[in-house]
């Protein structure tokens, strides 16, 4: 939840649905931005908004939102509902998860991809290692992006699906499994419950706690 951020009444230009449940909301760009960076979002300009991940590019003419709808969720069930034309209310881009230019494993959650898809979109992914934890097949949003753009090594991690093409388990089960290189970065981006439990692994794998950068989504 957010609060005390000045609205802007924008304009959806498109919605779809990626998966179950999951949606991508565009809109006009009309700011400059660092990949990495959030808006608070709402559907009325003076409410409680929510924080959502850009997942576009810097140099991209609109913004892309990548969200769960939450079913007793105030705003989600609100913003999957909404069509083309309809008013949206967005703050300036704001917040310091961003990436260097080292070597680093990405490691999200669900739509905690969003922040990754826009350093990928925006020519940051040099010297990455992306890992991705998803319920079933379909939750591995913008792979096909991915695959396109990202040179480095990329791993799918479904918990759900029991045919599934990708490694069989939760991400934190590959992170125990597979050897982790002490000295890259690692950037993470997920719920709390999921920021916690990678952090414990990483720093039992002896990696330093200052080479540990998170984005908490609550
Ligand atoms: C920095 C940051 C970036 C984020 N980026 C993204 C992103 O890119 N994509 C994304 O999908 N989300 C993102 N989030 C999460 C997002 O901001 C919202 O929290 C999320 O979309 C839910 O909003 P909502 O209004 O639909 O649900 P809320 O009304 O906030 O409810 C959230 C959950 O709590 C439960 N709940 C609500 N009230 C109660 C209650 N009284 N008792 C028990 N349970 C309750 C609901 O069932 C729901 O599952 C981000 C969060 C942060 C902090």
């Amino acid at each position: 939840m957010s609060h005390n951020h000045t609205l802007y009444k924008k304009q959806v230009s498109a919605i779809r649905s990626v998966a179950e449940g999951v949606y991508v909301l565009s809109f006009q760009r009309s700011f400059t931005f660092t990949a990495g960076q959030v808006l608070a979002i709402d559907v009325v300009p003076d409410g409680e908004a929510r924080l959502y991940s850009i997942a576009s590019g810097e140099q991209d003419k609109d913004i892309e939102i990548l969200f769960d709808e939450r079913p007793e969720g105030r705003l989600t069930p609100i913003l999957s509902r909404l069509r083309v034309g309809d008013n949206i209310y967005i703050s300036e881009p704001f917040g310091s998860f961003r990436s260097d230019a080292g070597k680093a494993y990405w490691i999200a959650a669900g739509t905690g991809i969003a922040p990754f898809v826009s350093m990928i979109r925006s020519g940051k992914a040099t010297h990455k290692t992306l890992v991705h934890g998803g319920r079933y097949d379909e939750n591995f949003y913008f792979a096909s992006l991915i695959e396109k753009n990202f040179s480095g090594k990329y791993t799918r991690c479904c918990s759900q699906q029991e045919d599934t093409a990708y490694y069989k388990g939760r991400l934190t089960g590959w992170l125990k499994e597979y050897d982790l290189a002490t000295d890259n970065r690692y950037y993470l981006c997920g719920s709390a419950e999921m920021v916690v439990q990678v952090r414990d692994i990483l720093i039992s794998k002896d990696i330093p706690f200052q080479n540990i950068v998170s984005e908490t989504y609550f």
